[in-house]
């Protein structure tokens, strides 16, 4: 898989040679730069101490990555590589999420996304997988519950990839509600099946909806509203996170959610957290590797957020189609 990766990115003739890189951040920021989202306000990160990350990792895992700092190497055959850089990116990522969940439970915003990288929720207790060293959101949950005194947390993961490693850190903990849409099995990383329920005191608590090849708006918002909501209902979160990948974008090639789409599941979410825990809703980046759909797809969550409109998905190619009808219409009336 490595070489084949490898291979793969050779052939391409881009800059970056490995698709999860700093570009993507600025991809984000040019764009909220070139056309800002009224209402937003940036604050900055810093990154998280060894005790918040030892809530979700081994310290021998910890010790095993904080050994690599300032080297490159490669972590896992499925991708992971670190670079000189990468170390300190990953803890900034984690402190970035910690900062975001502080900011929602002091009050001092409704809501919040934490723009890091590199992603997260492949991270497992022991293992770095899929461009992911350390889980963030996990990393953000566990201190909302044992430094903020957060008792219920769920976490929706709408990245097209199965969040493998959030669902192991979780797996037997009945107060971390885990939701996961995503690309069904074989897609990386090949887990996410219908029957991964938790178990132990967690059985139950961890949801997954695996999607097929394609799948786009009408379906994700049917998953939110008839699995999701219910979900939510029943579990009563006192804070609700996001792993937002915009790799569901079919720019990315796995399915077919588009920028509305997106827009009306954090609509959906915004009003869930609104009813539960006082529209305390925390996002942090996962995946998307398409720049333009990586950009777009932020900042029309971001507008969202902020209070815009959201507006309403339509089909794809419906509108474009009427549009055409219009246009011809003149060339076949007979009088
Ligand atoms: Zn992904």
């Amino acid at each position: 898989m490595e070489r084949r990766i490898r291979q793969l990115l050779a052939s391409l003739n881009v800059p970056w040679k490995y698709p999860e890189h700093a570009g993507r951040l600025s991809a984000i920021l040019n764009l909220l730069e070139l056309e800002p989202v009224p209402g937003l306000r940036f604050e900055s990160g810093k990154p998280a101490t060894r005790e918040q990350l030892g809530r979700v990792h081994t310290s021998s895992y910890l010790s095993h990555i904080f050994d690599l700092r300032g080297k490159n190497a490669w972590l896992d055959v499925d991708t992971t590589a670190v670079s000189s850089g990468s170390i300190e990116a990953a803890e900034v990522a984690a402190g970035t999420a910690i900062a975001a969940v502080e900011a929602v439970l002091d009050g001092r915003a409704e809501s919040a996304f934490a723009l890091v990288r590199p992603p997260g929720h492949h991270a497992e207790p022991v293992r770095a997988r899929g461009f992911c060293l350390f889980n963030n959101v996990a990393v953000a949950a566990a201190h909302a519950r044992e430094a903020l005194g957060c008792r219920r947390v769920m976490i929706v993961d709408w990245d097209a990839h199965h969040g493998n490693g959030t669902q192991d850190i979780f797996w037997a903990d009945p107060d971390v509600l885990f939701c996961d849409i995503h690309r069904a099995s074989p897609f990386y990383p090949g887990t996410g099946k219908l029957e991964e329920i938790g178990a132990g005191l967690g059985e139950g608590t961890t949801v997954n909806v695996p999607m097929p090849a394609g799948a786009g708006d009408q379906a994700y918002i049917k998953a939110f509203k008839e699995i999701l909501v219910p979900a939510a209902d029943w579990f009563q979160p006192e804070l609700i996170l996001v792993s937002a990948g915009f790799d569901p974008h079919p720019f990315d090639l796995a399915l077919n959610v588009s920028y509305e789409g997106f827009a009306a599941m954090t609509g959906i979410l915004q009003d869930l957290a609104r009813r539960h825990c006082q529209g305390r809703l925390v996002l942090v980046l996962e995946g998307g590797y398409h720049l333009v759909s990586l950009a777009r797809g932020v900042r029309v969550v971001l507008s969202v957020l902020a209070g815009g409109a959201i507006p309403e998905p339509g089909i794809t190619g419906i509108a474009e189609v009427e549009a055409a009808a219009a246009f011809h219409r003149q060339a076949f009336q007979s009088d």
